[in-house]
């Protein structure tokens, strides 16, 4: 048995919740780094919450949003990833790694602008490979001015010339602003009915840490794929329809777990 020494406590890995608490354990960590805002843990508990009555796998609904978010990822003329403090402690690699391959590049854009914490993000993804980081200049932002929050402050190079953007574990109030100066925006949320899921172009209900192998594993498979191809799954995709799909079987795994009870 070989546990997982996130300093305290030690999780076997034979732990039923193991996944689950590596993942806490991580969000932890990143708090004591910097990386993560203190409230970015509350975020985190609420997104636990939801991928519990999703049954904590990835779904086809999910499959479905992934593909299609792949595939406007790949057709977008200036697509970026923007970045927050919970996304680079849970996968940095794999942002990396999607940011090379879909060739995005990454934003750090945060709602707590702490001292320091930019900078440990940025070590954080550097030292998982990224050569280009947007959003470090301070002196070059730009604003977005529907939005009063920290996050107003956008790169002019990233997401103020982006067509879309990608933004996991994102809050309502910036979702909204994003589509308010006519961007596409591509979300991951593990609540189907937040704000963001509500007012994304696509919503992939499903848990970050999940999303981002598979978007990866997608990206490979359709990066040589026809513009044709990727418009098809495009116009194929319906948000609403996926969205009531993903509420649906959070019905359906409540269903099941209350007959377990009769
Ligand atoms: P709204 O979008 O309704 O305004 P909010 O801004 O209050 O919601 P936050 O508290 O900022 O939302 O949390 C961000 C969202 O991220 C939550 O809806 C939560 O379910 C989701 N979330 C947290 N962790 C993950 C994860 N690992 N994968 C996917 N979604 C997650």
């Amino acid at each position: 048995m070989t546990p997982i020494n996130d300093q305290n406590p030690i999780i076997p890995i034979d732990h039923p919740r193991y996944e689950s608490l590596k993942y806490r354990h991580k969000i932890i960590e990143g708090m004591k780094n910097l990386i993560v805002a203190e409230a970015g843990l509350i975020a985190h508990g609420r997104g636990e919450c939801f991928d519990y009555m999703l049954g904590e796998t990835t779904n086809e609904t999910a499959k479905e949003a992934i593909i299609a978010a792949v595939a406007l990822l790949l057709t977008a003329s200036n697509a970026v990833i923007s970045v927050n403090g919970n996304t680079a402690a849970l996968c940095p690699n794999e942002l990396v790694e999607l940011s090379e391959i879909i060739n995005a590049p990454l934003e750090i854009n945060l709602f707590y602008r702490k001292k320091g914490r930019i900078e440990a993000i940025k070590n954080v993804l550097q030292g998982a490979g990224a050569k280009k980081i947007l959003g470090l200049d301070e002196r070059i932002m730009v604003e977005i001015e529907e939005l009063s929050s920290n996050r107003r402050n956008v790169d002019p190079n990233g997401i103020k010339i982006a067509d879309v953007v990608f933004v996991p574990l994102e809050d309502g109030d910036r979702t909204e602003a994003l589509k308010k100066i006519g961007k596409i925006v591509v979300a991951v949320d593990l609540n189907p009915i937040s704000r963001t899921s509500l007012w994304a172009d696509i919503t992939i209900v499903d848990n970050f840490i999940r999303v981002m192998p598979e978007m990866i594993k997608i990206a490979k498979k359709l990066k040589d794929a026809d513009e044709k191809e990727l418009i098809n799954i495009i116009k194929r995709f319906d948000n609403k329809k996926n969205i009531q799909a993903s509420l649906n079987t959070i019905i359906k795994y409540t269903k099941k777990q209350k007959k377990k009870l009769l």
